[in-house]
């Protein structure tokens, strides 16, 4: 049983390179021996999140409940849990999309404004913009510079 989860949060105290990187890092290394794939969308600008996870309910689940009692980040908002016959973030073990290298015309597309919103945004608009990233957007595991 496959399921895919998708949520919005709020970075408590801004958002800097080693805390994205302590976070990337121990997705890197914990997910794949949990079966998670997935995608993190950071908007430092924003300091917000936008992530999906996806793998077995059971594991979905208990890292959704990790992250939830994270105290990196507040306003956690599930956005969408479904079950799926296939992932769709199965190239990446938690690939990292930095908003700052994304063309504003992408974000426009899914919101309100040019400034990204997912709390504003619907389960199924998420869903697509994530997924536009994936397929448009430079995937790095850690953020240069
Ligand atoms: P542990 O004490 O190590 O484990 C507690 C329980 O959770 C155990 O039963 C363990 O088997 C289970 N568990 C641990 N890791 C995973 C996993 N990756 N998948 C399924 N079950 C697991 N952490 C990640 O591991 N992966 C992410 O994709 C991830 N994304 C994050 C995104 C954001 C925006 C933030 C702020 C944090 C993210 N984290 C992620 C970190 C997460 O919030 C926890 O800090 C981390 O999972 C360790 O929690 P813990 O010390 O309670 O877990």
């Amino acid at each position: 049983m496959l399921v895919r989860l998708l949520y919005a949060s709020r970075a408590v105290q801004g958002m800097d390179k080693a805390m994205l990187d302590a976070i990337v890092d121990r997705s890197q290394s914990s997910n794949p021996e949990h079966g998670i794939t997935g995608i993190l969308c950071a908007y430092p600008e924003g300091g917000l999140f936008l992530q999906a996870l996806e793998g077995g309910r059971e594991e979905v689940n208990a890292l959704y409940n990790n992250i939830v009692r994270d105290p990196r980040h507040e306003n956690v908002t599930l956005l969408r849990y479904e079950d799926i016959e296939e992932r769709r973030f199965s190239s990446w073990r938690m690939g990292r999309v930095d908003l700052k290298s994304v063309n504003p015309g992408v974000i426009l597309r899914f919101s309100r404004t040019a400034k990204l919103d997912p709390f504003s945004m619907t389960a199924v608009g998420a869903h697509a913009f994530l997924e536009e990233l994936a397929s448009t957007a430079a995937i790095g595991s850690r953020e240069r510079g």
